[in-house]
């Protein structure tokens, strides 16, 4: 598919807040994700990586050379239960030694899980190697999605969605729990980061939305309403939802690449620049003085 094939929505000036690089599962490096932002004429744009803030420096750094202003970021997996949550922090510190002793600890029970998702795929007959899947995978977080693409490269699926489908999905013989922390925890992370913390994609799971009242307690300051894959009435009604609770409500497309998912183009969901003002003084307001 071509990027002009996915430019219908362009909107000058928009505002994407939610969108990942080679640092995690995105298919771009950090500056052709910022170049393409800049073709897609989006002025403002955070880089949310899954578990990573390895791409921030380049993505910053092209940002400044294109005139794209970047909102340094993350998206922070945690369970609840059996269920998967991420949290989006927005003005995390790169250098905050709280993330950065997170993020280790998650580049290091990932590696472990993809170990433990390889094994179990050769048992199941389909042998595949730690190094298969590092291939695919760049400097920051590695994951499922790199899982398939190996597995893509050795004629075992035709796709990614096949491979989540039938091998990595829960349930299915190739799905390993990764240990996260909380969801209150993620907060508390972010926080100490000096970031604002905000509930991703709450449809993802039912757990997120019920979570709300303890992620609340915590300092959540936002809720992503307007979501690229979300409906209109979706996203009106969980904007209504942040409302009614005092949290911004924020929204990114969550980009990963071009063709990657449909309703995820960069760019395709655009917030106010009020929102970005908003978040960075709610992660002021942890900055310990
Ligand atoms: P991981 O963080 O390793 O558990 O992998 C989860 C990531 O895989 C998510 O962030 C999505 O980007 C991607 N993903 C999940 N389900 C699918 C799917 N059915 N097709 C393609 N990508 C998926
Ligand atoms: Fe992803
Ligand atoms: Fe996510
Ligand atoms: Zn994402």
């Amino acid at each position: 598919m071509t990027v002009a094939a996915h430019s219908v929505h362009l909107t000058p000036g928009a505002v994407d807040l939610h969108c990942h690089t080679n640092a995690s599962d995105g298919y771009l490096t950090p500056a052709d994700l910022v170049g393409l932002a800049s073709a897609q004429q989006v002025r403002t744009l955070a880089i949310t990586d899954h578990d990573s803030v390895a791409g921030l420096a380049e993505g910053i750094a092209t940002g400044n050379a294109l005139g794209v202003e970047i909102v340094p970021g993350v998206e922070i997996s945690s369970n609840d239960g059996d269920s998967e949550i991420h949290m989006l922090g927005y003005f995390v510190d790169p250098q905050s030694p709280v993330l950065i002793r997170h993020l280790q600890w998650c580049q290091v029970t990932r590696l472990e899980r993809v170990e433990k998702i390889c094994q179990q795929l050769s048992r199941a007959g389909l042998p595949l190697s730690t190094d298969d899947v590092l291939q695919y995978s760049g400097t920051g977080s590695v994951g499922r999605p790199h899982v398939a693409l190996a597995m893509i490269q050795k004629g075992y699926v035709g796709s990614i969605g096949e491979a989540f489908a039938r091998y990595l999905g829960r349930g299915k013989p190739g799905f390993v729990q990764r240990e996260n922390v909380t969801p209150v925890a993620a907060v508390g992370i972010i926080q100490s980061s000096g970031g604002a913390a905000v509930l991703a994609h709450p449809y993802a799971t039912s757990a997120a939305l019920e979570a709300l009242p303890g992620l609340i307690e915590a300092g959540l300051a936002g809720l992503e309403a307007w979501y690229g894959e979300y409906d209109q009435r979706t996203r009106e009604r969980l904007a209504s939802l942040a409302a009614d609770l005092g949290l911004i409500a924020t929204g990114g497309s969550d980009f990963h690449g071009v063709g990657f998912k449909e309703g995820r183009m960069l760019g395709c969901v655009t917030v106010s620049h009020d929102v970005v003002d908003r978040l960075q003084r709610a992660a002021t307001a942890h900055v310990p003085s």
